[in-house]
């Protein structure tokens, strides 16, 4: 089966994760450190915070916050759960918005409406990787946390994306770009949130023993400073994320290569819609290829590839059509998608004959049923 999303491991990663094994020290250490040191030097980030995952650094970003009660806060539809999840989880409202429907993103139009006086804060994603236009979002004045779970490597001019907004928040889950067994970061400006950041990650509690060992008797006592569940990241998958960060470039130029090969594909294809590209001066991660569908053959299409070894996906079923956030919200471009849109296998260890084979499986659908 050729799945739709993925990651490549190579013995530069092996070589990594060996070091912290020999060590015998597995969970949170020099490692982290390292990796954050590298992490921030990379995307030029003022401050970072390494924590387990990603959809747990929502969460401490909205807490970092420090909002109101029952505030509400904006965010697309066609995002991941844990993103209203953490809404939830802070003791906040989640408002959906729809995205545009040739970008997925977000943007200034499908924000507007969504703001009362009750709005909080705005929660943004760059699906796939697009820089979300984030100018006329950030004069709306509240604050912004982004979600950069897909824009590890996105950018605008010099500037990486989670340096837009108040907060931003990486992922390093399985299936990202910058993918290791599971953690993720969150990155401010403000200094003292991050040092609230660091805190909150380890239960709220202001320094470890070791730390305290340097220059207190009894180092062992605590100091609680808050209430929050433990987000540590470890040595293991921050040795696998050293890798896959030295490795980055070459896993965003193989991701770049087959969404090109794509493009020339199906641009001859009528009925396939096929993703937009960053404008000029942007930089986009190509996390994943979305395609729309036009005349009704999405579902067919998706049940023709599985048939034929191609496993493929949607991403994301609008949140604002659970019933769990009790939303009342018509957000027609997403309700579209739903019904048209679909992710083709895009990542760095699809072979080319992987690739040609997703090409001439679609090609061939639509000689037959189109
Ligand atoms: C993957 C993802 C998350 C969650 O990241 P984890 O590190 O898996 O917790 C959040 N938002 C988006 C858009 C994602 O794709």
């Amino acid at each position: 089966m050729i799945n739709v999303f993925g990651a490549k491991i190579t013995e530069v990663e092996r070589e990594e994760v060996n070091k912290v094994l020999g060590s015998n020290w597995l969970g949170i250490g020099n490692t982290v450190s390292e990796f954050e040191t590298a992490f921030k030097k990379r995307l030029k980030l003022p401050n970072f915070v390494m924590v387990d995952n990603a959809s747990n650094g929502l969460f401490m970003s909205l807490k970092l916050l420090a909002l109101p009660p029952g505030s509400e806060i904006i965010l697309p539809t066609l995002t991941f759960a844990s993103c209203a999840q953490a809404v939830m989880l802070a003791g906040h409202r989640p408002v959906f918005a729809d995205i545009e429907l040739d970008t997925q993103n977000i943007s200034a139009a499908t924000i507007e409406p969504c703001i009362t006086r009750r709005t909080g804060a705005i929660m943004i994603v760059h699906y796939a990787g697009l820089p979300v236009k984030m100018d006329p979002i950030l004069d709306f004045g509240f604050p912004v946390v982004e979600d950069c779970a897909h824009a590890v490597d996105s950018k605008v001019g010099d500037r990486y994306c989670g340096t837009f907004g108040k907060l931003g928040v990486y992922s390093y889950d399985g299936m990202k770009n910058l993918a290791t067994c599971d953690g993720g970061g969150v990155t401010s400006e403000d200094a003292e949130l991050m040092e609230r950041a660091r805190c909150l990650r380890y239960c709220g509690i202001a320094k470890s023993g070791l730390e305290n060992s340097k220059h207190k008797n009894r180092w062992w006592e605590y100091d609680i400073k808050d209430v929050f569940p433990r987000c540590l990241p470890n040595n293991v998958g921050a040795a696998l994320g050293l890798g896959q960060l030295k490795r980055l470039d070459e896993n965003q130029a193989t991701r770049k290569r087959i969404w090109d090969f794509y493009g020339e594909a199906f641009n001859r294809l009528e009925w396939i819609k096929t993703p937009a590209n960053a404008d000029a001066g942007e930089q986009h991660s190509y996390f994943t290829y979305f395609v729309r569908l036009l005349g009704g053959s999405r579902d067919g299409l998706a049940k023709y590839m599985l048939e034929k070894g191609v496993y493929t996906t949607f991403r994301y079923h609008p949140l604002h059509m659970n019933p769990i956030y009790d939303s009342d919200a018509k957000l027609p471009n997403s309700e579209v998608l739903n019904d048209t849109g679909l992710n083709i296998p895009l990542h760095p260890n699809l072979s080319d004959e992987d690739v040609n084979k997703v090409v001439e499986v679609i090609t061939e659908y639509g000689k037959q049923y189109v």
